[in-house]
């Protein structure tokens, strides 16, 4: 046992990781909402939660009788990131599958976003220029900047159909949001027959 192994749930008496069904009893998570991590972009999980209607967001602490945090109302979670980029945020798609039944997956691409100062070449460029650091295989080129957002919008919902970390029955959903506004426009959808 090391410092906080006792904080594992894995290390809990009675609970067998081979026999975890998932956390969905705890926390009802059903949709992923991926976006920018810029502050001004924040209330974009409420902008989804409210488009679809029938979600719980912020939703709140579920306690048991001793005050420990064992569960969660919400069903729709956030994952953020430079852009708001499908491709960035793969391996949460993983495991959010694995922890609870994703059904939804949202990507939110914003005005004003910083990635549109910038081009993929000029962000390799100054990492080789300034740092002598090759980064230029590193990451998906599209999506180190947001060119036009129609096409990266449609860029990332083709990147999530298309990548076996996304199970084929998800439903797929891109939208542009204002930030001074707040409006939410549909861009893309991929519902699977
Ligand atoms: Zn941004």
């Amino acid at each position: 046992m090391s410092l906080f192994s006792a904080y594992e749930y894995r290390k809990q008496p009675g609970f067998d990781m081979n026999a975890f069904h998932g956390a969905n009893e705890a926390i009802p998570m059903k949709t992923l909402v991926i976006h920018c991590f810029d502050p001004r972009a924040v209330e974009i999980p409420k902008a989804v939660a409210e488009y679809f209607g029938d979600e719980v967001y912020p939703g709140e602490n579920i306690l048991d009788e001793a005050g420990n945090r064992i569960g969660h109302t919400r069903t729709l979670f956030s994952e953020t990131n430079a852009g708001g980029r499908a491709a960035f945020a793969l391996e949460s798609v993983a495991a959010m599958d694995y922890l609870f039944s994703v059904q939804n997956v949202v990507v939110v691409h914003h005005s004003f976003c910083g990635t549109t100062t910038l081009t993929p070449e000029l962000l390799i460029g100054e990492f080789r220029d300034h740092y002598h650091a090759d980064i230029a295989t590193m990451f998906d080129h599209d999506s180190l900047a947001i060119m036009d957002y129609e096409a990266s919008l449609k860029h990332d919902v083709a990147l999530l159909r298309s990548s076996p970390a996304v199970p084929k029955h998800v439903k797929l959903y891109g939208f542009f949001y204002e930030i001074s506004t707040g409006k939410l426009t549909e861009v893309v959808r991929d519902i699977p027959a």
